[in-house]
C-alpha cells in the first residue's frame, strides 16, 4: 500500500477508453447471417462469416447509418469518404485470418461526450474517432478439459469502436463517460448497452505521470471489463499499482493486462514484445464509402431528442429540479413516459414525483423497465389531475388506486374511484365532525396546543386520517383543524 497520500498526490492519471459497441442490426456487418444474441452455437453462420475461400463480404447499410447517428449525437465530423481495412492476425475464433475494420479513414472523427461528476463538475470527454468493424467469434476454454470450443455466431457481428483521447483522469470519470455513452446508444436505439451480455465492451488504457508533466507515461491496457463498476475498479487498482511501481523506482512496461473481477487485481496478459503487427491494408473486397450531404442530412432529421436536449427541456419548460431531470432522462423509456404525461397535466413536479417514486419503486421491485410498465401514461395523468383537483388525496392515489390500476390498467378511473370508495369528502360540516371527534379523544393534547405546542397538530391529523378513512384533503382538514383549535382557546 502507499505510504502516504502525499506520494499519490504527486501523480496524475491519464486514461483513454476504447469501447466496442455491438450494433443491434438484424444481420451481421458484411453478410446476411442473423446477428441475434443467444442462438445455439454455430447456428448463425455462412461461408462469409466462416471465411471460406471465394466468399465475398457486402456492407450492411444499417451499420453505416448507425455509425453516422452516433457520430452526429456526439458532434463528430462525419468523414464522408471512408473505407475498410484488413487487420491481420491469427486466432482460432477469426476464421478469415483478418478482421475487417477501419484504420486509415474511420467514419467519424473527433466529437465529445459531456459527463457530470459527483462533485457537480461537468467535463467534455474528447473523442478521437469512431470506426466500424466486425466482431470475432468466441473461444470457450472452460467447458471441456481437453479442448477449447469455438462458437462463430458472433463472428462478423457489427461493432462500432469508440475511442477517446487520453483525457480521462479517474475511474469515476471513466464510469461517468461509459454511463453517458450507454445512455446515448440506447436513446439512438443502435445497441442495447448491456455490458454483461457483451453488447458494450471496454478496454481501459491507463498511465500515470508527475503532475505538470506534459509527456504521457507508458500505458497499460486492461482488457475484459464487463461492467461499468469493474472498469472503475480496474482503473483505480491500476493507478495505485503504477504509482507504487514508480515510487519504488520500477519501470512501467507497456503491457496488456487482464482484470480479475473477484480479486480486483490486474495481471499481465501479454507484453509489448508479444504485440501483433497487424499489417493493415485497405480491404480489397469492399468499395470505399462515399457519403453524400443529403444522406447525412436525412439521418440528422430522423434523430430522436437526446438526453441533453431533454434535460434542458425538463429543467426549463417544465421547471423541474436538475436532479429530477437527470433521473428522468437517464432512461429513454422513462423520459418518453414522462413526456406523454406532461401533455395532459399541469403539475409537472407531481408527474416527476410519480415516476421517480411510486412507479420506479414498482419497476425496481419487479425488475422490469418502463417498456414493460402496464399502466398507460394517460391513466397516471388522469390520476394526477384528480389529486390536483382535490378529488382524492395523494396517499389514496398512491396506495389504493395505483394498486387497482396495476390489475386493471385501462379501466375507467372514475369507476375505480367509486368502487374503491376513495373520493374525498369535501363536505366541511362532515370534516368538522371528524375534527370534533379527534379533539374530544385527546383533551390533554388540546391543552398542550393552547399552551403553544403546535407539534400536536401532527397527532390530530393522523387521527383525522384514521377517522375519515383517509378520505379527506389533508390541506383543507389541517386548516379546519387549526380554526377549531383556535376557537377553543
Ligand atoms: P492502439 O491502436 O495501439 O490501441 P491508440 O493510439 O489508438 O492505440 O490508443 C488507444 C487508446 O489508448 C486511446 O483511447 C488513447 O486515448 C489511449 N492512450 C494512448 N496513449 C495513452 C497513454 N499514454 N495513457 C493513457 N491512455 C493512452
Ligand atoms: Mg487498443
Amino acid at each position: 500500500m502507499l505510504d502516504s497520500l502525499q506520494q499519490k498526490d504527486k501523480y496524475e492519471a491519464v486514461i483513454g477508453l476504447e469501447v466496442h459497441v455491438q450494433l443491434s442490426t438484424k444481420s451481421k456487418a458484411f453478410c446476411y447471417d442473423s446477428a441475434q444474441y443467444g442462438s445455439l452455437p454455430n447456428h448463425n453462420i455462412s461461408p462469409v462469416s466462416l471465411g471460406l475461400p471465394g466468399a465475398l463480404p457486402r456492407a450492411n447499410q444499417e451499420i453505416v447509418k448507425y455509425a453516422v447517428k452516433l457520430g452526429l449525437a456526439i458532434g463528430s465530423t462525419i468523414n464522408k469518404y471512408n473505407f475498410f481495412d484488413r487487420k491481420n492476425y491469427f486466432y482460432a475464433d477469426l476464421p478469415k485470418g483478418y478482421q475487417i475494420t477501419q484504420d486509415n479513414q474511420p467514419i467519424c472523427l473527433g466529437g465529445s461526450v459531456k459527463v457530470r461528476l459527483a462533485n457537480g463538475v461537468e467535463k467534455q470527454v474528447i473523442l478521437n474517432r469512431i470506426h466500424i468493424e466486425e466482431d470475432a467469434g468466441k473461444s470457450i476454454h472452460d467447458v471441456d478439459d481437453k479442448y477449447s470450443l469455438i462458437d462463430l455466431n458472433r463472428a462478423g457481428v457489427a461493432l462500432l469502436e469508440v475511442v477517446t483521447e487520453p483525457v480521462i483522469e479517474s475511474g469515476e470519470e471513466a464510469a461517468a463517460y461509459l454511463t453517458e455513452l450507454r445512455k446515448l446508444v440506447r436513446y439512438l436505439n443502435i445497441c442495447d448497452g448491456n455490458m454483461d451480455e457483451g453488447s458494450m465492451r471496454c478496454d481501459a488504457n491507463v498511465s500515470i505521470r508527475l503532475k505538470g508533466d506534459k509527456n504521457l507515461g507508458n500505458r497499460c491496457e486492461v482488457k475484459n471489463l464487463n461492467s461499468i463498476k469493474n472498469v472503475q475498479r480496474a482503473i483505480e487498482h491500476e493507478i495505485t499499482r503504477q504509482i507504487e511501481l514508480s515510487e519504488a523506482g520500477v519501470y512501467i512496461d507497456q503491457n496488456t493486462l487482464n482484470f480479475d473481477a473477484l480479486t480486483g487485481i490486474t495481471s499481465v496478459l501479454r507484453s509489448k514484445e508479444m504485440a501483433n503487427d497487424y499489417r493493415y491494408f485497405p480491404e480489397p473486397d469492399l468499395l470505399p464509402l462515399n457519403l453524400s450531404d443529403a444522406y447525412i442530412e436525412a439521418i440528422k432529421k430522423d434523430m430522436p431528442a437526446l438526453p441533453e436536449e431533454l434535460f434542458k427541456q425538463f429543467t426549463t419548460q417544465f421547471k423541474l429540479p436538475e436532479y429530477d431531470a437527470l433521473v428522468l432522462t437517464a432512461d429513454k423509456d422513462m423520459a418518453d413516459y414522462f413526456l406523454a404525461i406532461t401533455s395532459s397535466v399541469n403539475n409537472y413536479k407531481a408527474a416527476s414525483n410519480w415516476l421517480m417514486g411510486t412507479i420506479r419503486s414498482y419497476l425496481n421491485e419487479n425488475n422490469i423497465g418502463f417498456n414493460q410498465f402496464p399502466i398507460p401514461a394517460q391513466q397516471i395523468a388522469a390520476l394526477i389531475n384528480k389529486v390536483e383537483a382535490r378529488e382524492l388525496n395523494n396517499n389514496q392515489a398512491k396506495e389504493k388506486v395505483f394498486a387497482a390500476l396495476l390489475i386493471h390498467p385501462t379501466k375507467n378511473l372514475n369507476d375505480i374511484l367509486s368502487e374503491l370508495n376513495v373520493s374525498i369528502n369535501t363536505n366541511t360540516a362532515h370534516i368538522d365532525g371528524f375534527i370534533l371527534a379527534a379533539l374530544n379523544k385527546y383533551p390533554d393534547k388540546v391543552k398542550e396546543y393552547n399552551s403553544g405546542k403546535k407539534g400536536v397538530l401532527g397527532l390530530f391529523m393522523g387521527e383525522l386520517m384514521k377517522i375519515s378513512g383517509g378520505k379527506i384533503d389533508p390541506k383543507k382538514a389541517n386548516q379546519l383543524l387549526i380554526n377549531q383549535l383556535e376557537k377553543l382557546k
